[in-house]
């Protein structure tokens, strides 16, 4: 049974990715920061697929947490074929609101967490495959995603490096989800969604689902010849 860490897996699309993941037949490291509660259902329901899974606290933010998680999943499993590096925050302001910790909480977590998960790992992995969740806004600017977006293109930069150096034993790529129907947009209003479903040409938010099954794709097989890679998951929000 192959073994992948799935960041952030306790909720939105790194539960989707988990559950994905675990169908098909892969051993699941869960990662959550706070939410143990949620995390042990999402063991549950791996389990009740017959799936295995198991859960480790660790703030990808923190190096020796980071470590830890991967150490302790080795100690018990082997060596480890996959990484998914999916937590990831969402500071919505603009550059005259945002703080300096805001800016560097951002990029501890969503840029440093990617960094972290794949140094701390890589000395266990012998051949495998490694996939980030960036964003589209890594492309596309947006008045309140400063940090969000510099985070997002920085992981998409740090992918290709590896892409490159890490061949060719082990694959690495990105997909870049649009909006996605998770905790992250919560906060839109009703009218805000009917907007963006609007703009968006396949006329509908994504589902986390749909989100883990192109990381599926780019962690398996399937996709043998593909490295360096970005997948947009977008509906065609934004077209490049
Ligand atoms: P979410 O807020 O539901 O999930 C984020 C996950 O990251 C949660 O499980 C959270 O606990 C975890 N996390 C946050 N900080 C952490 C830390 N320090 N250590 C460990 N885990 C931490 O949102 P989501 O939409 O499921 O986001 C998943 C990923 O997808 C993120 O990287 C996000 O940037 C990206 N993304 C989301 C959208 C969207 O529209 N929802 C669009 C593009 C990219």
């Amino acid at each position: 049974m192959k073994n992948v860490i799935v960041t952030g897996a306790s909720r939105g699309i790194g539960r989707a990715i988990a559950m994905e993941l675990a169908k098909r037949g892969y051993r699941i490291a869960i990662n959550y920061a706070r939410s143990k509660d949620r995390a042990l259902e999402v063991l549950k329901s791996i389990r009740e697929i017959g799936g295995e899974a198991e859960i480790y606290r660790a703030d990808v933010s923190s190096y020796p947490e980071v470590e830890n998680m991967v150490m302790e999943f080795h100690r018990k499993y082997g060596n480890i074929y996959g990484l998914v590096a999916n937590a990831g925050i969402y500071i919505r302001k603009n550059i005259r609101d945002m703080s300096i910790d805001d800016w560097n909480r951002t990029i501890e977590v969503n840029l440093n967490g990617a960094f972290y998960l794949v140094k701390a790992a890589l000395p266990y992995m012998e051949r495998g495959s490694i996939v980030f969740v960036s964003s589209q806004l890594a492309f596309k600017g947006s008045p309140s995603s400063v940090a969000y977006s510099a985070s997002k293109a920085g992981m998409l930069g740090l992918m290709r490096s590896l892409a490159i150096q890490l061949a060719p034993d082990i694959r690495v790529n990105a997909v870049a989800p649009g909006t996605i129907d998770t905790d992250m947009i919560a906060s839109y209003t009703l009218e805000r969604r009917k907007e963006r479903e609007k703009e968006i040409p396949l006329g509908r938010i994504g589902k986390p689902e749909e989100v883990a099954r192109a990381v599926a794709f780019l962690l398996d097989e399937d996709s043998s010849y593909i490295t360096g890679a970005t997948l947009d998951v977008n509906g065609g929000l934004y077209i490049r």
